[in-house]
Formats: structure tokens, sequence, C-alpha cells
């Protein structure tokens, strides 16, 4: 089974990515997160990216498609994968669809998570992020238990760079010229289903635990 979670940052794909891997037993593949981890280890790749994610704008499609050929290859993706994050471009929908044979029968659905603009910014302004274990937290809806201490571990919790206001708006844009006109490469692929990311959690994975459940 081949999933993809399509939204704009802060639309909540990393929350409903893992509570659907999980029930669903699916590989992990988000490229934010990898690219994350690349700048954090200071790999040659992510001394590349750096610059591209502090300022909201995307890192170039060349440096991205590698990683996600070589994550393919890893023998959990066997069992199917769940995207978030990826493609985000339309030459990267492209790279995905030659990619693919090689690694499944094909994408099974794609998920567009919409939420409202002001709510994004919302969300993603008051958004805090374990340095250790990646817990999020959100400063008015999900507080940690002692300020800026993770719940989970103990870690300190930092803002993202790119989750300041001047990059939240730069990536919501970045969101609408370059991401969003995968919706309707996806739709006319007959292969997309919008989902309404403005509810709660719990009723935002129920309406894409039923599409799934019925693959
Ligand atoms: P995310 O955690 O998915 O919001 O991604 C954080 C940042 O990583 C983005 O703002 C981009 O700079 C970069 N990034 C993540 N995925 C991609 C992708 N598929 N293509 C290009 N850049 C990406």
């Amino acid at each position: 089974m081949l999933i993809i979670l399509l939204g704009p940052p802060g639309a909540g794909k990393g929350t409903q990515a893992e509570r659907i891997v999980k029930e669903k037993q699916l590989a992990y593949i988000a490229t934010g997160d990898m690219l994350r981890n690349a700048v954090k280890t200071a790999t040659a790749l992510g001394r590349k990216a750096k610059q591209f994610m502090d300022q909201g704008q995307l890192v170039p499609d060349e440096l991205v498609v590698e990683i996600v050929r070589e994550r393919l290859q890893d023998p959990d993706c066997a069992k199917g994968a769940l995207l978030d994050g990826f493609p985000r471009t339309v030459s990267q929908a492209i790279f995905l669809e030659q990619v693919l044979p090689t690694v499944c029968s094909g994408i099974d659905r794609v998920f567009s998570i919409e939420v409202d603009e002001k709510e994004l910014i919302e969300r993603l302004t008051s958004r805090r992020v374990c340095s250790d274990c990646g817990a999020s937290y959100h400063l008015k809806f999900k507080p940690p238990q002692v300020r800026n201490v993770c719940d989970q571990c103990g870690g300190d919790l930092f803002q993202r760079e790119d989750d300041t206001l001047e990059t939240v708006r730069e990536r919501l844009q970045v969101y609408k010229n370059q991401t969003e006109p995968l919706v309707k490469f996806y739709q006319d692929k007959n292969l997309l289903e919008r989902i309404d990311g403005n509810l709660e959690i719990d009723q935002v994975y129920k309406q894409i635990a039923g599409i799934i459940e019925k693959l």
C-alpha cells in the first residue's frame, strides 16, 4: 500500500501520519524529518538544505528525490509506505511515478488535508518541538507541563526556525505556488481525497481511516 499526505504546513500531516503508520504497519517517509536530521548531523546534504529550509523555501528537487529513492529501497518499505511532505512539486510527483514500479504497484490514495490559513498560522507559530525526541507541543492547546521542557523525555523545547511568523507566511505561499498544483494532478488521476483538517485530530483521523479501510 502506498499513501500520500498532501497539505500545507501546519495541516497536521505528521500527527495523522503517526497514527496511520502504526495502525496500518506502513513505513514512514517524512522528507522534512529526514532533511532536519541531515541538518542536525551536518551531512553534505544537510549543509546544502539548511539555507533553503531556514528561509521557508523548498530544497531543490534533485537533492530531495535522491533521499526518497534511497529510502524506498529499505526493506520496511516492501510492506507499504506513507509519504508525508513528498512529493511537493509536480516534478517530484513525476519522479515518484517513474521510480514506484520498482517498489510497489502504485499509489493507492492521496489525502489532501485542508485547513483555513488563519488557523495554520496560529498552529505553526505556537508550535514548540523537543530537541531530543521530536515531540510536538502547542503553546495554547497542548502546552508542556513544565515551561519549555518535554513531558516525554525532559528535553528542551524550541521553536523551529521556520515556524516564525515571517517564514510561516513564506512557506504557505510556497505551498500555494508549488505544491497545491498537485491537488489537481492527483484529482485528474482519480486518486485524491479531500479531508477537512479544521476538525479535531480524532475526527480527521476517522475520515482518513474510513477511506483506507475500504482500499
Ligand atoms: P516539513 O517538516 O514537511 O514542513 O518540511 C520542512 C522543510 O523541509 C520545508 O519547508 C522544505 O524546506 C523542506 N522539505 C521537506 N520536504 C520537501 C520536499 N519534498 N521538497 C523540497 N523541500 C522539502
